[in-house]
């Protein structure tokens, strides 16, 4: 029979395995004490989530979900890891892909911050309950998208930027059409799941690696723009630009484009991390 998690089921589960661990001296107190700050769910947990832009995917054939988990190194403070291993830059100074990145600078609300928080905890910690989670989430999904004629789709690092096919294998079992962007640029290198769909996501440390995959054909470049609609107009280095800021269905853009998306929120566009044409 399948259990179905419940917030208070998911805390005090969650709790009990960090109270053990700072038995163990692996959270120290303080980052313990706030661990026990976060506002945990009241009913039931959901892992599995939406955004306006992959809302735009039924447009384009596809029903999509999206996992928000605690971006670069918002968890150290609760006893987590950097979930970017190639960010550049920092949040406190605004710099690099890390200061404007959406992570941080939307789902700024208090309720936003804990459901990262609670979810990078329980993906940390409890490994098995993320997946019994995420299994079942997964599934409803497939059949909402059966009974409405759609296909499945799922990026799992709305903000993050995990190795999914290395750490959580047994999700691309499932009939879903799995995309993401990435900066681990190592990932292209070896084979990905057949339904799991990649692109190389520029920053301001990375541009020579990531034209040389486009230009190998291996992947598309995401790149941000301070002017989109330029970027589209006249194309960039070369290759044309489409506008990725209508939809997030990357996986039927096809090859050989630069994926031009805009600058979101109060950010200093100066920041090199944006490209100017
Ligand atoms: S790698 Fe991506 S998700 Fe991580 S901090 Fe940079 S922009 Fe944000």
């Amino acid at each position: 029979m399948r259990t179905i998690y419940t917030g208070l089921q998911l805390r005090a589960e969650v709790l009990a395995v960090m109270r053990e661990r700072m038995k163990r001296g692996s959270i120290a107190r303080k980052q313990y004490r706030r661990a026990y700050q976060i506002r945990w769910p009241a009913t039931q947990v959901r892992i599995l989530g939406s955004s306006e832009k992959v809302e735009h995917n039924v447009e384009q054939g596809m029903l999509t979900t999206i996992i928000y988990q605690a971006a670069h190194r918002e968890s150290l403070a609760y006893g987590g890891r950097n979930f970017c291993s190639m960010a550049t830059g920092s949040v406190e100074d605004g710099t690099g892909c890390a200061g404007p990145c959406l992570g941080h600078t939307a789902g700024h609300l208090r309720c936003s911050y804990d459901a990262r928080a609670w979810r990078t905890l329980t993906f940390l910690f409890r490994p098995d309950i993320w997946r019994a989670i995420v299994s079942y989430e997964l599934e409803l999904l497939i059949g909402r998208a059966e009974r409405e004629g759609l296909v499945p789709g799922c990026r799992p690092n709305g903000c993050t930027d995990t190795i999914y096919e290395v750490v959580a294998p047994w999700m691309f079992k499932a009939p879903i059409q799995f995309y993401d962007y990435t900066k681990v640029l190592t990932r292209f290198r070896r084979p990905l799941p057949s339904n799991y769909y990649l692109v190389a996501s520029r920053s301001d440390t990375n541009e020579e690696q990531c034209l040389s995959l486009l230009r190998d054909g291996i992947c598309n470049v995401a790149v941000v723009f301070r002017d989109l609609a330029r970027a589209v107009r006249l194309g960039w280095k070369g290759y044309p630009v489409i506008d990725g800021s209508v939809h997030d269905c990357r996986p039927i853009d096809g090859r050989g484009f630069i994926v031009g998306l805009c600058v979101k929120g109060f950010v200093d566009t100066s920041n090199p991390f944006f490209v100017e044409v």
